[in-house]
């Protein structure tokens, strides 16, 4: 039977096969002529998708890995590893991840490869945290990348182009406790005034806005416990617990109120035993140069009216630069521009070009896991580095292995 991804937006064309050991794994590779890894399927298109007479190998069945080195400050996770467990777990040793995206939910080496993120203005991607990287290549060998690899910045935000990821090394902090409040209803023209300074109010910012009315609805903010608490009035304090989409059920949420608790309870939206965000639905994100942000915000405010009937809520929040060829923060600061939308694929499909007509010249990326209508010569243009991926792409994978219709139509 066919299976899909986590929103239902898309039905895989292989079948999915879960390899127990590397040996199987190496086989099920070389073993068809197309081959991709599945993640734990949060992304929204084709992205994982093979050729139907290819395989689509999970990784949730080989043996897992959570090994702490203390000197180098580093941990290395099986890829299929979801972050709620490996927050678990190095909390329990006294360590911490500087960033969470908005779900636990991810599996590590599918966050990457999509150049996965949360929010802070010092704070960088998932991705941009990764100093090693094994698999098994297309002719069925390992390989590992390690910190100094040339070919390692082109090789985390690699949309499962470049092999099958077995384990993902990443920086870790001494663990850290955060507390979460949420503002409510902050007016636009403070916001508009105060840009940076409201989305730098905290270690983790997001804005949730529907970009209609007089004021931005809510404002959560995770701040470390030793910082001052920010006083974004005329914003007032939420004093209950508030869902980011009217309606849905607050439980699904992490603790707010103002109350410290681990990083990993408080960096994601959402809590790991609940549904994330509203479950039926598409997103779509762009990262925008920090310096442009605030043209963005205008051009999307004036965008409201046009999204309004497609969207759920929107989020606006930053990420730091990094050296990553395909990450939306190549380079240089970003403010991310999110947008969760009913599950209406023709009707996000006809609004997406409005918006991207307002942020691709901006200098806009699109986010690789989520839904784009920008065509291949935007993001030539958009992704400096996408020649040289490609060059990496024909060394790595010659006979196409990893190739799918998504990388086809785009790179
Ligand atoms: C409710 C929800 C909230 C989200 N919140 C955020 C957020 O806060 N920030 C953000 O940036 N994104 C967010 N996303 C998007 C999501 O993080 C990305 O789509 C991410 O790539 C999904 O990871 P996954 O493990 O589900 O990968 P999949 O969707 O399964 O796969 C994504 C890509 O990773 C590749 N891949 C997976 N595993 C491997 C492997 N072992 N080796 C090589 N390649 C591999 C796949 O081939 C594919 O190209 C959200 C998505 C949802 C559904």
């Amino acid at each position: 039977m066919s299976e899909e991804n986590w929103a239902g937006s898309w039905t895989y064309h292989a079948p999915v096969v879960r390899p127990r050991t590397l040996e199987e794994l190496a086989e099920l590779v070389t073993g068809h002529r197309r081959v991709r890894a599945l993640g734990s399927r949060h992304s929204f298109t084709d992205l994982p998708d093979t050729d139907p007479d290819g395989v689509l190998l999970s990784l949730d069945a080989l043996p897992v890995e959570v090994a702490v080195d203390e000197e180098r400050r580093t941990v290395t996770v099986s890829g299929a590893t979801r972050f709620a467990a490996l927050g678990e777990e190095l909390d329990r040793q006294g360590w911490a991840l500087p960033t969470m995206a908005s779900l636990p939910h991810l599996s590590v080496a599918g966050a990457v490869a999509t150049g996965t993120h949360g929010s802070g203005r010092q704070v960088p991607s998932l991705a941009a945290l990764v100093r090693g990287l094994e698999g098994i290549g297309a002719d069925g060998a390992a390989y590992r990348l390690g910190a100094e690899d040339p070919d390692l910045p082109g090789s985390v935000v690699a949309l499962g182009a470049l092999g099958i990821v077995t384990t993902v090394t990443l920086d870790v902090v001494p663990s850290y406790d955060l507390r979460q409040e949420v503002w409510l209803d902050l007016p636009w023209p403070t916001t508009t005034e105060a840009l940076d300074a409201v989305l730098g109010c905290g270690y983790s910012v997001s804005l949730f806005t529907s970009w209609r009315g007089d004021a931005v609805e809510q404002v959560w903010v995770k701040s470390r416990a030793d910082a001052e608490r920010p006083d974004l009035s005329p914003a007032r304090a939420a004093d209950r617990t508030v869902h980011m989409i009217a309606g849905a059920d607050t439980a699904a949420v992490t603790e707010q109120l103002g109350a410290l608790g681990p990083w990993h309870h408080r960096l994601p939206h959402f809590r790991a035993s609940h549904t994330p965000s509203a479950g039926e639905e598409l997103q779509s994100e762009y990262f925008v140069p920090a310096d442009r942000a605030l043209d963005a915000l205008t051009a999307v405010r004036g965008l409201a009216d046009r999204l309004a009937p497609l969207l759920l809520v929107s989020e606006v929040r930053t990420v730091a630069g990094d050296e990553l060829w395909l990450s939306g923060a190549y380079r240089g600061d970003v403010v991310a521009f999110h947008f969760t939308w009913r599950r209406d694929w023709d009707g996000v499909h006809a609004v997406l070009p409005l918006v991207e007509e307002r942020l691709l010249p901006l200098g806009a990326r699109p986010h690789w896991g989520k839904v784009f209508t920008a065509t291949r010569e935007d993001l030539a243009a958009a992704y400096p580095e996408l020649e040289r991926f490609r060059e990496l792409r024909a060394r790595r994978d010659p006979d196409d292995r990893f190739g799918n219709a998504f990388l086809d139509r785009l790179l």
